[in-house]
């Protein structure tokens, strides 16, 4: 993209990073001021172990979990922090146990589904739902309904970008968050100040990744 990109880096852990491009994007729901390529963090298997070990943490000595359920390309780091939360150790609560990943799949009307032959790991299980950016909030309600359709057991909520913590009523563990990134906007479309200034889209957000105009 011809934008200016720059760089936010977790300061705990300055290896974990996101490019960051502003500019006047689209997605099928809203408007946004920025689009956040997180491509690397879900898809190297290096640094997809580094976000894993840092997003464990929350769970690791407190939360039985049986499935994480991965949304938007996170199932590497679904299964790193898997096996992170498997690892042997007195305070580790998962230890000995077993942990499935899984992805549901969208039907024919777009809606999220999971196949028969995966219910029964979904159906009175503990999970976590790992989703790579939060932003309108429509990814997260309708993977919620999704579980909360098949029974599962929701014990907790990850993402690696959430954009507006103080929205959701649901505690969600986040790698970054609009804090930082100061200026991050969503606006519904007819509303987007952007196009009001006449401002041309740069790209369409689709599934985390982007498609130029
Ligand atoms: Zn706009």
């Amino acid at each position: 993209m011809k934008n200016e990109s720059y760089t936010v880096s977790l300061t705990k852990n300055p290896v974990i990073n996101m490019n960051v491009f502003p500019g006047h994007f689209t997605t099928s729901h809203f408007h946004t001021s920025h689009y956040l390529d997180l491509d690397d963090l879900k898809t190297n298997v290096l640094l997809a172990r580094d976000v894993a070990i840092e997003m464990a943490l929350p769970y690791l000595t407190s939360t039985l979990v049986d499935t994480i359920v991965c949304m938007e390309g996170t199932e590497v780091i679904g299964a790193y922090m898997a096996e992170e939360l498997l690892q042997e150790g007195t305070s580790v609560i998962n230890s000995g146990r077993d942990i499935h990943v899984v992805t549901p799949i969208n039907n024919v009307n777009r809606n999220l589904m999971f196949q028969s032959n995966m219910h029964e790991l979904i159906y009175n299980r503990n999970i976590i739902l790992l989703i790579s950016s939060i932003s309108s909030g429509t990814t997260l309600n309708s993977a919620l309904e999704c579980l909360s359709y098949y029974g599962g057991i929701l014990v907790g909520i990850s993402a690696i970008f959430n954009a507006s913590p103080q929205k959701f009523e649901q505690e969600i563990n986040s790698v970054f968050t609009c804090e930082d990134i100061p200026d991050y906007r969503i606006y519904n479309s007819n509303e987007c100040p952007m196009c009001k200034e006449g401002k041309k889209l740069d790209a369409i957000i689709v599934h985390d990744g982007y498609i130029k105009i």
